[in-house]
């Protein structure tokens, strides 16, 4: 804990983060994201002096994940509006820490992220999942989701980092993931491994089908054909289905590793 630590700051910071729609909240030291690629840097960008990453989840509602299994638009929908609370919990946080005198930058939730091949690919600039790993919300599971005793892995994750001086929660000592091995199951792709790993070539064809991987494979089908194989393209629902996803400004199709997680199911 910092010398200045600002007690009344740090209640306010985390009644503001649940008022805001966050349903658990912590604070990591940004020294415990430095093992990872380019965090260090990355952190320092954005406040050179940062002491603190204010870490909010949002739970995910059961009923549209279990539903994802033979319709994906309710839990597409879920995710889009997760993502505006994320943005509006924050928000709030970021403009609260401004108003009080310190800086603060928001993580993007989801999108933008650095479009790099070379360095990152489709990576944010800081993990949230291990940011709320570090403040205390969760464990990381077999699936490299956030386990939380709460929601399973039914939650979705907002970052701010700033220089204020608040409390620094640790990391869950105990593991949550039971390796029942459900998760593995249940992946289409077979992308989960026991080890714990996640194989995104495996696991991007089918969670971002419509997403970038779907527009390279749609550019690839129609690029450089003729009149007549163009207007078929405009014909061709997955060239409808890339719009939709464009428009919505979400694009996951598959939900089956959370879905499955027994961690907190409620039935
Ligand atoms: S999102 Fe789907 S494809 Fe990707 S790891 Fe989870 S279950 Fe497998
Ligand atoms: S489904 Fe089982 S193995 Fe997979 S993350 Fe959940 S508890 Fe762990």
């Amino acid at each position: 804990m910092s010398k200045k630590y600002d007690a009344r700051l740090d209640k306010e910071i985390r009644k503001l983060a649940m008022k805001s729609g966050a349903d658990i909240v912590g604070v990591c030291s940004p020294e415990s994201l430095y093992k990872l690629q380019d965090h260090e840097l990355r952190i320092k960008e954005m406040v050179s002096d940062a002491s603190a990453i204010v870490v909010a989840a949002v739970r995910m509602f059961p009923a549209p994940i279990e539903c994802s299994q033979s319709n994906v638009r309710p839990a597409q929908y879920e995710t889009y509006c997760l993502y505006g609370q994320l943005d509006r919990i924050a928000f709030d946080v970021s403009r609260y820490l401004d108003d009080s005198g310190y800086r603060a930058v928001s993580i993007p939730a989801f999108l933008p992220v650095e479009m790099s091949t070379a360095k990152r690919g489709l990576i944010g600039d800081v993990s949230l999942r291990h940011a709320a790993e570090e403040a205390g919300l969760g464990r990381i599971g077999i699936n490299r989701l956030l386990i939380t005793k709460e929601f399973g892995p039914r939650v979705r994750i907002a970052g701010i980092v700033t220089n204020a001086p608040l409390k620094i929660d640790g990391r869950l000592k105990e593991e949550i993931c039971n390796k029942c091995g459900a998760c593995i199951k249940a992946c289409p792709t077979g992308a989960i491994s026991e080890d714990g790993k996640v194989d995104m070539k495996k696991c991007a064809p089918e969670i971002l089908k419509y997403g970038l991987p779907g527009l390279i494979g749609v550019a690839k089908k129609y690029m450089g054909k003729g009149e007549k194989e163009i207007v078929e393209m405009t014909k061709d629902p997955a060239y409808w289905e890339l719009w939709q996803t464009s428009v919505l400004g979400n694009f996951y199709y598959c939900f089956k590793c959370i879905a499955s997680c027994p961690i907190a199911k409620k039935q």
